[in-house]
């Protein structure tokens, strides 16, 4: 039985033949980790895992990098000097190809560079290879993605009863608190922690600022990490909840039971088989229904894994049907500018008959005083 590195890189050697990909080139980003445990560095030295169907993998690397890998016996290191040209290296090892799969978040810099040497070459998005392996999880990183999802569930938590102080920190001093939490839960890294209050909790991704956070308003906290196992390879955590600080207005409080039935909705239909629009009707029709529709104004949700988003997204227009071992969020908001808004967010895995909620923190709208 080999590493779950060596069966991973067999499928993706399984996906290149399906595809006929005959040579796989990835870079920065989530595919390279997931396949080999390493992560390149961002920055102007190429890093490149070359893997030919018919042939070795071998991964590209600087120099003075190649302390950092370690190696699984799956692939070979290639390290290059600082006057050496990495491109020339990776022309090399794609000569006798024809279709190049090449990982989608590549610099621009690096595949220019190889469509400029290898004219002839066809060159296709990796995605088309990595996306099916990665979009159905094992059980072990169901089992990663669970953790992840508890440890924010604690901090969400606190929020819920008060433990975190709101009223009178402005939003940064919050963000920075979840941040802090974050990785004290285990996670290695802090995606980010969207901390809105009153009217700015209607801009979905709003950027946690000097406001302060009075008594009397919504405050919706979006948060999330990632946590590494044994193996190098990362997982995340995203979650979304609301908290009021004081009695919510009726307006606000109706609002926010529609919100809730709507991702009740969703949820209940999150299993195998289903297409994943139907997950975003299943919600968005009841928003629709109670005269919020033109506030939701997102998908339902997104893949998540490795990445803090990726396939599958639950949007309209998506009509694959959902697999076993699909992870991903079912997060319905609704916003009202000038006003308020609210989103509900968790992590769940279709199983073959129901959904598995990775997050079990209360859903309802804490109510806590100030
Ligand atoms: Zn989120
Ligand atoms: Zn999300």
């Amino acid at each position: 039985m080999g590493s779950i590195f060596s069966e991973r890189i067999d499928r993706a050697r399984q996906q290149m033949n399906a595809t006929g990909v005959d040579a796989l080139c990835l870079s920065v980003g989530a595919d390279l980790p997931y396949l080999t445990g390493y992560a390149a560095m961002p920055l102007e030295r190429l890093t490149m895992l070359v893997i030919r169907l018919d042939g070795e993998a071998k991964l590209v690397v600087p120099e003075l990098e190649a302390p950092l890998v370690k190696e699984t016996g799956d692939f070979t290191v290639v390290p290059w000097g600082e006057t050496a040209d990495p491109l020339d290296l990776v022309t090399q090892m794609l000569s006798g190809a024809n279709k190049v799969a090449v990982g989608e978040t590549t610099w621009a810099r690096f595949l220019v560079g190889l469509i400029d040497r290898s004219p002839n070459l066809a060159f296709c998005n990796a995605g088309l290879v990595m996306t099916p392996l990665r979009a159905v999880k094992t059980a072990d990183e169901i089992a990663m993605l669970r953790s992840a999802a508890h440890a924010v569930d604690r901090i969400a938590a606190r929020l819920q009863s008060g433990e975190i102080p709101l009223v009178g920190q402005t939003e940064a001093q919050v963000s920075a608190e979840l941040g802090r939490q974050i990785v004290e839960e285990g996670h290695r890294k802090v995606n980010f922690a969207i901390v809105a209050a009153g009217e700015n909790a209607a801009s979905p991704h709003h950027d946690a600022g000097d406001r302060v956070i009075k008594e009397g308003e919504v405050v919706l906290c979006d948060f999330g990490g990632t946590m590494f196992g044994d193996d190098g390879v990362g997982y995340c955590s995203d979650l979304t909840r609301c908290v009021y600080t004081g009695e919510p207005s009726p307006e606000f409080a109706e609002m926010y039971a529609v919100l809730l039935e709507a991702q009740r909705a969703s949820l209940a239909v999150a299993k195998a088989g289903t297409p994943a629009e139907d997950v975003d009707r299943a919600g968005r029709s009841i928003i629709d229904a109670a005269g919020y529709g033109e506030y939701f104004i997102h998908r339902t949700g997104h893949g998540i894994g490795v990445e803090a988003h990726e396939e599958p997204y639950i949007v309209e227009g998506n009509s694959d049907p959902l697999v076993a071992g699909n992870a991903f969020s079912i997060e319905p908001g609704i916003y009202i500018p000038g006003k308020f808004g609210a989103r509900i967010e968790d992590i769940v895995v279709a199983g073959e008959t129901a959904s598995d909620p990775l997050n079990v923190v209360d859903h309802n709208l804490a109510v806590i005083e100030g």
